[in-house]
């Protein structure tokens, strides 16, 4: 290991280049909301069960590459790349299977707790961290979107990049299965709503009087015709 980055200081290359495709991946600008998958649980081919079918070829070869077991040098660049798109795809069907296990559960409160998927833009929720989740567990759906558990509703996330990612590398069950495990960490719910007022006038009662003065006019209308009724009579 040492003698490796001694050859890097030397060559002076490949200073942003990562031996570890995982951390490679995880560290490019985009992919914050990924948890890292323990290796030993991608070698697990039990986890994997019909992920197989997800992918249309290089299944082998995109798993060498996430575990480092490729060897790339004998492969042009096209082939490359798209063992890499493949690796992308399949890491991000793993992680869907990891997050929802005791392990990534864990590793996605910690993000959680630091609030690196952000925060909720309600202004009544207080800045709550929120969590990312898909609306389908079928890739190529729905992209990821961020729930908040104070106000149990979901919002876009703010950057393109994080917008566009699959919703299905999370999948539906994430945040309520966190906090099904970690109960504690769930938000008190405040029964903070915000009322809407037109110079300090509740909206509300403003168009409640207005009905009262309709109600009033009109049944002094109809007093005024019967009166007159009884008039002519
Ligand atoms: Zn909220």
């Amino acid at each position: 290991m040492e003698g490796a980055a001694l050859d890097d200081v030397s060559t002076g290359s490949d200073s942003d280049y990562s031996k570890y495709w995982i951390d490679w991946f995880l560290n490019t600008k985009g992919n914050e909301y990924f948890c890292e998958v323990d290796e030993d649980y991608i070698l697990d081919r039990f986890n994997l069960t019909g992920l197989n079918a997800e992918v249309q070829h290089y299944y082998l070869e995109a798993l060498d590459m996430i575990t480092d077991n490729l060897d790339e040098d004998s492969l042009d660049e096209k082939v490359r790349d798209e063992i890499d798109k493949v690796a992308r795809h399949l890491y991000g069907l793993i992680h869907a299977r990891f997050v929802i296990t005791t392990r990534g559960l864990a590793k996605m409160l910690d993000k959680y707790k630091k609030a690196e998927f952000g925060r909720c833009p309600r202004v009544l929720c207080n800045l709550q961290p929120l969590l990312p989740v898909g609306l389908s567990d079928i890739p190529m759906n729905k992209t990821v979107k961020l729930y908040c558990p104070r106000c149990e509703d979901i919002y876009n996330p703010k950057s393109s990049r994080h917008a566009t990612i699959d919703g299905a590398y999370f999948g539906t069950s994430v945040p309520h299965m966190l906090f099904q495990v970690h109960p504690s960490y769930l938000p008190t719910k405040s029964g903070d709503r915000y009322v809407p007022r037109i110079f300090g006038f509740k909206v509300h009662d403003i168009a409640e009087q207005h009905r009262w003065q309709d109600r009033a006019r009109e049944s002094y209308e109809e007093k005024i015709r019967e009166e007159r009724k009884r008039l002519e009579n």
